[in-house]
Parts: structure tokens; sequence; C-alpha cells
């Protein structure tokens, strides 16, 4: 990542390099990981129809149906942005990740984080379309379980206490990820991380490029801030989307992650 708005992360692990052993301790405090959500079956109605391609492998990666209908973040994300959002634009991810590697099978048991975190590991002219697709593929799944709806409106627990010790109060925290979002010029996300010292941090990175890419623990929260995920509705109004965009989050996801990704 680029840009640090609060405290620099630890580099350490850039130093010694992502190392096999180092990459299974940081797999096993991935949230989520095992985590397939249930299947979307009410937005079966109403996914777009693919295009039909001949040329894209359909493994070893898939997108999983979105586990709750496209219009139920409504007003704050509207359906069809839901819908483009994840049947065109994340399947793009999954299809040319899938094409990117389709014959390199010795990375085919990998996982979508697990190839982010190794991107040492994959062939240079394969390289960056792994990072691009792979980041898009781990970064959008979160941004979706992220927006869960039912959960809690705010942090509670040690994500709660994190928050006061840290920024002083919630408020502080949405407005320094806003200013991160904003702040990203084209595309990219913006996220909360567990930094240095513990403490929890607001980042930002360009693309889909993800904090564990330069060493990072896994993000706790991130909002995606290219212009698919908010131009039909706020077209060039990224703050108004950001604004809107935490009505959205459910906290329940996010201390789950923090107390995992803490815990690791
Ligand atoms: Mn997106």
């Amino acid at each position: 990542m680029d840009r640090i708005i609060r405290r620099p992360m630890s580099r350490r692990n850039l130093v010694s390099g992502l190392t096999a052993g180092a990459t299974a301790a940081t797999l096993a405090t991935w949230p989520g990981l095992a985590h397939r959500p249930a299947a979307g079956e009410r937005n079966a109605a109403f996914r777009l129809q693919s295009t039909p391609t001949t040329d894209v492998p359909d493994g070893p990666f898939t997108l999983e149906p979105l586990p709750y209908d496209y219009a139920a973040l409504e007003p704050h994300i509207d359906t069809l942005t839901m819908q483009i959002h994840h049947d065109k634009h994340h399947q793009a991810y999954v299809d040319n990740l899938n094409k990117a590697i389709a014959d390199l099978p010795d990375l085919h048991a990998m996982t979508a984080e697990e190839l982010i975190l190794n991107l040492d590991q994959v062939p240079e002219d394969r390289r960056n379309a792994v990072r691009n697709n792979a980041g898009g593929h781990v970064n959008h799944s979160l941004f979706w379980e992220l927006m869960t709806p039912g959960g809690a409106r705010e942090p509670s627990g040690a994500l709660a206490d994190a928050i006061a010790s840290d920024f002083g109060d919630l408020a502080a925290l949405q407005e320094e990820v806003t200013t991160a979002g904003l702040g990203r010029f084209g595309s990219g996300w913006a996220w909360v991380v567990i930094g240095e010292d513990d403490t929890l941090a607001v980042t930002s990175t360009p693309n889909q490029d993800n904090p564990v890419m330069e060493g990072g623990s896994p993000p706790i929260l991130g909002v995606d801030v290219w212009e698919h995920a908010y131009y039909l509705k706020y077209q060039n109004k990224r703050k108004d989307y950001l604004t809107a965009w935490w009505n959205t989050v459910n906290w329940d996801i996010v201390n789950g992650r923090y107390e995992q990704v803490a815990a690791g």
C-alpha cells in the first residue's frame, strides 16, 4: 500500500519474504478462509445472464452467489450496481484468474488468499494478472461478506475497545476511512488493518491490491472505491457513496474478523 493514513505498518515481512512457514502461519489467521456463503437462491431469477464464453476455464476458482438479495442494501447500494458488480466485475476477476493460471497446475490447489500471499511463486509473466485478479477475488469476497444484512449496527467488545483507544470513537475511524478512500486517486480500496503494535490503522491500496501483499495483516474491513462500485447511483460523488456505505456494514462480521486477526 502506498498511502498510510495513520501509522506505518510493519514491513518486517517484506524483509524476511513470504516463506512457506510464514504463509501457513498467516493463513491460519485469515478470517473466513473456510467460509463458503450459502447459495443466494433468491437471486437466481435476477442474475444477469453471463456472456457465453468458450475460452474461459470453469475452474479452479468459481464465483459464489451473492449470499443475499441484490436489493438488500437499498437504498444505500442500489440493486443494479450490486448485480453488475457481483455478476460482471467479480465474475471477470474469477474468469481472468482462471485463465491466468490455466496451464499452471501447481497453483490450482492454492486458495486465492494463498496466491496473493505468495506472488513470488507465480511465474513473472503471469504475476501481474494473478495479483490483479486473485486480489479482486479476495477483496470482493470480503466486501460482500462485510455488507451481509442483519448484523450489528456498531462495533462491540474488543473491537469497540480498540476503536476507542486508537481513534477516540467510531466516527473518527469512519472519517479516516472516508478520507483514505477519497484520497485514493483512480481505483482502489480503503482498509482498516491491525498495524504496528497491534493498533488499528487505516490505509489504502491501488487497483486490487490487498494489505497482505506488502506484509500487512489481513484487513478487518475494506471498502471498494472503484467507480464501478458506485457510479450508477452516485456518479462522481465518491464521498456520498462512502458516507452511505457505512449503513451497510455488518459489525458482527467486522468484530469477528478483528478477534481472529488479533488472535493470530
Ligand atoms: Mn469492485
